[in-house]
């Protein structure tokens, strides 16, 4: 007899689709029974019967609202608790603690294997082609669905790096999954996709690394592969890419490596730059890629873990030197660390970082979007023209900070000449105040109690005036 199951993303936001979903979607079509989504807390979801729920999780820091949301559906299940069923990352990295928040006992790690989910059939779950059309009643919108194929050409890693979550959800390496039938069965099913978004972990320790380049290029997506269609009469011809989604390491990657990126339509190439002392190698590998003609970059640049500001500011700037010298574009997307059990995002590597940092680089890279531009002179505006210049533009108030024009304001210059004229102790001091007074608030208070006169004064800049319509136009005058 055909199921009602439903499946839920909680509402935290989220740009992918939530795959492990839609693979469960097909799962459940496959055995004909209905399925809906929803994304977040429903009302409506208390109309109606539920053969089986099943709640998604992602990272540890959405605790909050994964668990709220998993008791919210708990209730609709009544006292059948075999009625719901919750995964993903954060089930998987937090099964004990999630268990104890919520009475369900999560299922861990992929479903890969016949009979997890029911007794009676023998599909795997993992291998499913992922259901494109689960969300086509939901107002929910995500990336990728409309114009892309994703999924993995390998599972796990070889590294077991500290930070990270893969070695403990997906603890064994598999080097080759077939990306063909995959991508040619999405096809068969939901028609042609224009780009191929691969979310391998670690791609460059497969073994089978040419035969998957191989696969790429015989799917359609070589060098310079465009996407043609017809629209409404009209022939329509786009450029494809393939985006390795997770980044690629450049400890492992080598020049036959590159050679062979640089057959397919690669757009951008991403490599991590998490470690200073990485530097040489990154570099060499950035030149490779120049070498290559790959000329568009992105570089996730992880920060708040053992690194210092000053550090941070240098790799920035590397990359704006080597886009100068080599012709290239690589966007550097800076990555707060969050270590992996955190329950949310409060975490601070102390004492390199503290608080007053972290929210300025935020502050700097929301008004950037969160990436980093590729011009110099952009870069030296947002992020100073040297470590110590970028050390100041982080104890700037807030309300300066993402205001800036391309020439200082007269507050800025008023906030900078008031900063410059404290000494180190009474800059520390200041530090201290931003970082314990998180509330204008509670800032206002803490003033009242300041004696030093060249405190108080600064101080008075941390308070913002009304908003105005220029607020976050940074670097527009
Ligand atoms: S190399 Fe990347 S995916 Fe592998 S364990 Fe390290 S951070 Fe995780």
């Amino acid at each position: 007899m055909s199921r009602n199951i439903l499946l839920v993303e909680p509402g935290f936001s989220t740009k992918f689709p939530p795959l492990g979903l839609m693979k469960i979607s097909a799962y459940h079509k496959e055995l004909d029974d209905k399925v809906t989504f929803y994304k977040g807390m429903k009302d409506e979801a208390y109309y109606q019967y539920w053969d089986r729920i099943y709640v998604s999780s992602l990272f540890t820091f959405q605790w909050k609202t994964t668990v709220e949301t998993i008791l919210y559906y708990k209730k609709i299940v009544g006292d059948d608790l075999s009625k719901i069923f919750v995964g993903g990352i954060l089930a998987s990295l937090m099964k004990k603690e999630l268990w104890k928040a919520t009475g369900i006992l999560p299922l861990k790690g992929l479903l890969n294997e016949p009979r997890i989910l029911d007794e009676d059939n023998e599909l795997i779950v993992e291998n499913m082609i992922p259901d494109y059309e689960l969300f086509n009643e939901s107002t929910q919108e995500y990336s990728l669905i409309k114009d892309s194929y994703f999924g993995y050409a390998t599972r796990g890693c070889i590294r077991k790096c500290q930070f990270c979550g893969v070695p403990i959800l997906e603890p064994e390496f598999i080097d080759y999954q077939g990306i063909k039938p995959y991508v040619e069965e999405i096809t068969k099913r939901y028609g042609e996709k224009t780009h191929l978004v691969l979310f391998d972990n670690n791609i460059l320790a497969s073994k089978k690394f040419e035969k998957i380049i191989n696969d790429i290029i015989e799917l359609g997506f070589e060098k310079g592969a465009k996407f043609t269609y017809t629209k409404n009469g009209r022939t329509i011809s786009k450029q494809r890419y393939v985006d390795f989604n997770q980044g690629t390491d450049a400890r492992l990657m080598k020049e036959k490596h590159i050679k062979l990126l640089s057959k397919i339509a690669l757009h951008p190439l991403r490599i991590a730059f998490d470690h200073i002392s990485d530097r040489e190698i990154y570099e060499k590998k950035i030149r490779l890629a120049a070498k290559y003609e790959i000329q568009h970059l992105s570089n996730y640049i992880l920060y708040n873990y053992d690194d210092t500001p000053e550090d941070l500011w240098q790799r920035l700037k590397i990359n704006i030197d080597l886009n100068k010298e080599l012709d290239l574009a690589i966007y550097s997307f800076p990555m707060k660390y969050i270590p992996i059990f955190h329950k949310d995002r409060s975490y601070v590597s102390e004492p390199n970082w503290n608080y007053q940092f972290i929210r300025g680089v935020q502050r700097i890279l929301n008004v950037l979007k969160g990436s980093v531009m590729t011009s110099e002179v952009f870069f030296y505006r947002a992020f100073g023209e040297s470590p110590a210049k970028f050390l100041e533009i982080l104890h700037m108030p807030e309300s300066i900070l993402m205001n800036r024009g391309f020439e200082p304001k007269s507050e800025e210059i008023e906030w900078l000449n008031k900063f410059r004229a404290l000494t180190n102790n009474e800059k520390n001091e200041l530090l201290d105040l931003l970082c314990t007074n998180r509330t204008i608030k509670s800032l206002k208070t803490a003033t009242v109690y300041i004696k030093n006169k060249k405190l108080r004064n600064i101080l008075q800049l941390y308070f913002p005036k009304e908003k105005t319509e220029q607020n976050l136009k940074l670097f527009k005058n």
